[in-house]
């Protein structure tokens, strides 16, 4: 497509999605006040900020990002720390932190992220498996064409037939062909359990949902959640890190869990300091609706020239990603390349397929980001098999996904 029928296309698009994007602006307005309310109830200041050594007992700037992250989340309590290296990190320390031998634990949404496989079930690498802690899992259901439901039926009859500790949900897609379930859903199907089951805990992985909507899965009765700090929630600013936030007595399991049983929470010193942690969650709510907007105009401005594609506009997402079905190895790694050279860095490179550790297909990514495999940063990936979607998300600057967009259209159609 040419350059100039690509800006007309565009234009329609942004035009159409006019509702949607003033939805979008309203949530982060809610969403930036809860996060300088948090700033201001614990009294940020500069000595927060600075970096520490040793044990970093007293660490102030590591206490109050803690508590500040919790409060923006609407979580009594949290953990949040540069040392945590990834969001499979973060996740894996909840897990972990609960779960003991003989447990039982329930994914409600499918099968959790790939990354998470060999947490849960690897072989003699101490994998929850390892430790005898057994998993089952059940799909999510259709509600209409693109909306997934819990399988209530399903649920039932698994916490009936021996005590579940946990049930897992993931909150976004990841590499399915449906939108992300709802805070909304997350809270029906948390009360329906633990009705059934009272003591039974819910632990959500919150990656690509934080501040999409304006309440959080703990506000609505999930009992941890986790996430990384390099999607929505560090606000493109945070270099790496992930976060556990939650009820307090269990976010206390996850730090002896993160440190020691004898420790917790009391130690963990960060020589570089605290701001990019602190002005990467004041960003965060600005930075998720860029991310939100870019992939409503993916999928959008694709939509409109006949390929499928997620979110659709007359409804609200729930995560960042978009998903547009290409159809053709050659099509993904044609976008791919595109989304790259318009990337601030490494614009250079031309995205190859490889065997990523811990996915099971080949997987092309494209991210030319500040921040190594940031995904909160434009950035474009696929498990290459059919039918061939490619996975859009982030964008630190609304501007930046239009000018990739366009050249998206330029190269592949
Ligand atoms: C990114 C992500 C994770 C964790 O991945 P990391 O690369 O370890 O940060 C887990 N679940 C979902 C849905 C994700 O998007």
């Amino acid at each position: 497509m040419d350059n100039q029928t690509a800006r007309k296309l565009v234009n329609d698009s942004i035009a159409e999605l006019g509702p949607r994007f003033a939805e979008i602006d309203e949530i982060a307005l809610q969403n930036q006040k809860k996060v300088l309310d948090a700033f201001a109830a614990h009294g940020v200041q500069a000595r927060h900020m600075y970096g520490t050594t040793g044990y970093g007992y007293d660490d102030c700037g590591r206490e109050t990002l803690c508590a500040v992250f919790a409060d923006a989340l609407g979580a009594e309590c949290a953990i949040v720390s540069p040392a945590i290296s990834a969001g499979t990190q973060a996740i894996t320390l909840m897990l972990f932190a609960v779960l003991r031998p003989s447990d039982r634990l329930l994914s409600v949404s499918g099968k959790p992220y790939d990354t998470l496989n060999d947490v849960i079930s690897g072989k003699n690498r101490g994998s929850l498996a390892d430790f005898g802690v057994s998993f089952d899992c059940i799909e999510l259901v259709q509600k209409d064409e693109l909306t997934p439901d819990f399988d209530y039926a399903a649920i039932e009859k698994e916490l009936k037939k021996a005590f579940v500790k946990a049930v897992f949900v993931g909150r976004s897609r990841g590499y399915a062909w449906r939108n992300a379930v709802s805070v909304e859903q997350i809270g029906e199907m948390a009360a329906f359990v633990k009705k059934i089951s009272p003591e039974t805990l819910i632990l959500v992985d919150n990656c690509y949902g934080e501040f999409v909507e304006t309440t959080e899965p703990v506000q609505v009765g999930a009992d941890l959640m986790a996430g990384s700090l390099i999607k929505n929630i560090g606000g493109g600013i945070a270099p790496t890190g992930g976060y556990v936030a939650g009820k307090r007595e269990l976010v206390e399991l996850v730090g002896y869990r993160m440190t020691s049983p004898s420790l917790g929470t009391e130690i963990g010193s960060h020589l570089g300091g605290y701001l990019p942690y602190y002005q990467g969650l004041f960003f965060a709510p600005q930075t998720t609706k860029n991310a939100l907007k870019s992939a409503f105009l993916f999928a959008n401005t694709y939509k409109k020239l006949g390929f499928d594609a997620l979110p659709t506009a007359d409804k609200p997402a729930y995560d960042i990603v978009a998903g547009i079905k290409l159809g053709s190895r050659r099509k993904i790694i044609d976008f791919c390349g595109a989304i790259q050279a318009v990337s601030p860095i490494d614009s250079n490179v031309v995205p190859e397929p490889w065997a990523m550790p811990g996915y099971q297909d080949d997987v092309i990514m494209a991210a030319g980001t500040f921040v190594q495999g940031s995904s909160i940063e434009l950035s474009a990936d696929s498990p290459l098999k059919s039918p061939y979607i490619v996975y859009v998300q982030g964008a630190l600057t609304y501007e930046h996904a239009v000018l990739a967009l366009l050249r998206t259209l330029e190269r592949t159609v």
